[in-house]
């Protein structure tokens, strides 16, 4: 067994009040600095909120993982917040998000694409088509702007669905936040995103 021996010190009582409060200073002085630092990056960093423009790379995947729509090797997805330009559950995944993070969002039709609606499925006369050659899944813009896509044709008549296409599915985005700026006046009045990826 080591014998143990008992070390005393003593130090000048002035020096441990002087190194004290030397260090008291210095960490008041780190506190601002801190304080500083917290607030510059806060302007720094900027949140999705309502008229920022954000820039955005997204693929979507159905519930069997294939990828139906991608935006990776294209210019991101530019886009004013909070003025409708997304579908509801994308808005609503990336409000308060900043540049550099990446998420995934699940969306409900709901908050997607709608239900499907029956009743937006007609018949009408291949004659309609003016002799064009019709075959299931091509897609017609129709006067409103509202796409219909052939889903049946028969021997005089063509069934179309002017439901969206991706109506009643679920949606799994992956996202990726690329950039955060204020809109423009101009951007704010018209409602979309000008420059690049937007309008104009
Ligand atoms: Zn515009």
């Amino acid at each position: 067994m080591q014998a143990v021996h008992y070390v005393s010190e003593t130090l000048p009582l002035k020096s441990i009040g002087k190194k004290l409060y030397q260090y008291k200073s210095n960490f008041v002085g780190l506190v601002v600095v801190v304080k500083r630092l917290t607030l510059c990056i806060r302007r720094l960093i900027m949140n999705i909120t309502k008229n920022k423009v954000a820039a955005i790379h997204y693929t979507l995947r159905d519930s069997n993982g294939t990828v139906l729509d991608s935006s990776q090797g294209r210019d991101p997805l530019y886009y004013l917040h909070g003025a409708n330009n997304l579908i509801p559950g994308m808005e609503e995944g990336l409000e308060g998000r900043t540049k550099g993070e990446h998420l995934q969002l699940d969306v409900a039709p709901e908050k997607g694409y709608g239900k499907r609606d029956p009743a937006l499925v007609e018949e009408v006369p291949l004659k309609a088509f003016g002799g064009q050659n019709i075959e299931v899944g091509m897609q017609f813009e129709a006067n409103d702007g509202q796409v219909i896509t052939v889903t049946k044709v028969g021997s005089d008549s063509v069934t179309v669905d002017a439901n969206h296409p991706l109506a009643d599915q679920n949606l799994y985005f992956d996202v990726e936040v690329l950039d955060v700026r204020d809109a423009t006046a101009d951007e704010l009045a018209h409602g979309h995103v000008h420059g690049p990826g937007g309008h104009h």
